[in-house]
């Protein structure tokens, strides 16, 4: 009990001194874990987060440069237009101004004559741009030197490369609308290959005549002034970036290229480099299905002059045929990937022993914390078994006071108990056995007898003429002399014979184991004894009558009084101061 409570103590007072510092450490070691783990993963994936990252840029760069060559080339068709525009309608003021002058002195011919002298000169692009002139009926009234033979015939079933009938919409415009443009495609009379190239065309009616003027200039020539712009941007960007852009057409011009300048306004199909050619081909192949794709291949590295493993991102510019892209060597990431992990070492490093640090600090501070929680704790067991302790004693007291209580009061009630029996088997007056306690002696000696066998004698005497000495000396006289007398009798009768007031005068005395002839003895002595007694001045003699009987088996205790009656009636008649037996 006592080792058991010491261990208990133990335990409050060890116990969190070790299991919060061990949780607060647990803690901590998960976090590490965790945070090794995180830090693994990170570590395994920076190379491809950097190249995904790589990809991104670059993509994001050829697609801004995209957008920017669609707003360029978008830009080189509206100024295009506004510049076909302006040269129709200077056209048209020349030509309605000669009309004004003249149509009140010269002929519809003059006049005709006049307007075409004045417009013919006009010619743009080494004469690939020009002003005509036609009429609804489709006569050509101003034809380009190359097509001088038409003037004068009617080209209204003129048609371009698609086979439109492009002079009847002109018309169609010109009669309609007044003036409109017209997209159309041609040969160009400058390129022997006779390749088609879109044409803008912008006509407006004179207002006189039927006759309507027109120019047009191919996109081509126009976009290729703006190529130049474009290429210069697109360099000065890769100039300020790490990283150059390449741009080739679809017809495999190369129009730029920083690793490899010296192919630039070559064709790759012509060059002789079969493995730079190759790459030309794979990536032209790869934008075959889609207009972007992500590539990778070994190029030549211009900063080591070795052959690495490069990332290329192409698209092909949207309304054109150029195809341009960037790319980046593999062994630039994996330097920047070292870079990175270094930097995440460090990272990892000063994070561990900032844990570290917390943990250390925190553990401290747990331990403190469960000094004083195990402090606590023991401080209230003790207080709480102290307390327990002064109940246990104080209910100890409280038992032992009500034992004492309990003894007295059992002592208390047994001498009430015996006093009560004294009471209930004494007689008050004479001090013997009364007749109730006599008659239970007689019943339990009839037992015994019966048990044990031997013998068992009962005398019943009685005062003789008790009436007078009342009637003589008064009642309180009679008292004292029954008192006296059966202390006087008691005194007389041996140590195991036993005296009782059977009623009124008369008494029994039992004779235990004692044979008929002793009982006998000892009741004349009795009888004598008072006889000779003088238990009054006054009273000259008192004499007793007896009875006395052996006790037969089998005898109820009122065969046994009949027996005694007619034997103390036998003294009584015989003159009293008698025994029979
Ligand atoms: P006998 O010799 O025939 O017995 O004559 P006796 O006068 O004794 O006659 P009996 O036995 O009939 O009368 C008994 C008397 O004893 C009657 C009664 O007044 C008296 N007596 C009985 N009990 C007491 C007692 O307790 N005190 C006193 N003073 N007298 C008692
Ligand atoms: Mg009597
Ligand atoms: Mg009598």
């Amino acid at each position: 009990m006592k080792s058991r409570e010491s261990n208990l103590i133990k335990i409050i007072a060890i116990g969190p001194l070790i299991f919060i510092p061990l949780f607060v450490i647990a803690i901590i070691l998960i976090i590490i874990i965790e945070h090794e783990q995180n830090f693994e993963k990170t570590l395994s994936k920076v190379e491809e987060n950097l190249i995904n990252i790589e990809k991104k840029a670059i993509k994001s760069k050829i697609d801004g440069i995209s957008d920017l060559i669609a707003y360029q080339n978008n830009l080189t068709v509206k100024k295009l237009t506004l510049r076909i525009k302006d040269r129709v309608n200077t056209s048209y003021k020349i030509a309605v101004n000669i009309y004004n002058k003249y149509k009140n002195t010269k002929t519809q011919k003059e006049i005709e004559s006049l307007i075409i002298t004045s417009l013919a000169p006009l010619s743009w692009n080494n004469e690939e741009s020009f002003i005509f002139v036609l009429d609804y009926a489709g006569i050509f009234h101003l034809a380009p030197s190359y097509l001088k033979h038409l003037e004068g015939t009617s080209i209204i079933n003129f048609q371009d490369a698609n086979g439109r009938f492009v002079i009847k919409e002109e018309i169609e415009i010109a009669k309609t609308k007044k003036e409109g443009f017209l997209w159309d495609k041609f040969t160009k009379p400058s390129d022997p290959t006779k390749s088609i190239y879109d044409q803008v065309v912008f006509v407006k009616a004179l207002g006189f005549y039927n006759l309507y003027l027109g120019s047009g200039e191919y996109l081509d020539t126009a976009s290729k002034i703006s190529t130049n712009e474009i290429l210069n941007a697109i360099q000065k960007i890769s100039e300020n970036t790490s990283d150059y852009i390449f741009a080739f057409d679809a017809n495999g011009n190369i129009l730029l290229n920083d690793s490899t300048p010296e192919y630039i306004n070559k064709n790759f199909n012509n060059i002789k480099d079969k493995s730079i050619q190759n790459v030309y081909f794979a990536l032209l192949k790869s934008i075959k299905n889609d207009d972007n794709k992500f590539s990778r291949y070994s190029w030549i590295n211009p900063e080591t002059n070795k052959e690495e493993v490069k990332y290329s991102y192409v698209k092909k510019v949207p309304n054109t045929n150029w195809i341009i892209g960037t790319g980046f060597y593999e062994s630039t990431i994996k330097a920047n990937a070292a870079v990175q992990v270094t930097k995440l070492y460090e990272d990892y490093h000063m994070r561990i022993s900032y844990i570290m640090t917390i943990g250390f600090i925190s553990i401290l501070i747990s331990l403190v914390c469960s000094y004083l929680v195990s402090k606590y704790l023991k401080s209230q067991f003790l207080k709480y078994k102290n307390r327990i302790l002064n109940k246990s004693s104080e209910l100890k007291q409280l038992n032992r006071s009500l034992e004492d209580k309990v003894k007295d009061r059992t002592e208390e009630l047994e001498r009430s108990r015996e006093s009560l029996e004294v009471l209930a088997t004494t007689d008050a007056l004479t001090k013997i056995h009364n007749r109730y306690s006599i008659m239970n002696i007689l019943e339990q000696e009839i037992r015994k007898f019966k048990r044990y066998g031997g013998n068992l004698c009962i005398a019943l005497f009685d005062i003789d003429k008790f009436k007078d000495i009342n009637d003589t000396y008064g009642h309180d006289v009679g008292d004292i002399v029954l008192s006296d007398l059966s202390s006087f009798v008691n005194n007389f009768l041996r140590e195991s014979d036993i005296i009782g007031r059977y009623g009124g005068e008369e008494f029994i005395i039992i004779y235990q184991n004692t044979m008929l002839e002793d009982a006998c003895i000892v009741s004349q002595r009795v009888r004598k004894g008072v006889a000779e007694h003088k238990f009054n001045e006054n009273i000259k003699q008192v004499t007793i009558s007896i009875g006395l009987v052996e006790y037969q088996n089998d005898e109820s205790v009122d065969e046994l009084f009949k027996r005694l009656d007619i034997l103390l009636y036998k003294s009584k008649n015989e003159g009293r101061n008698k025994l029979s037996f």
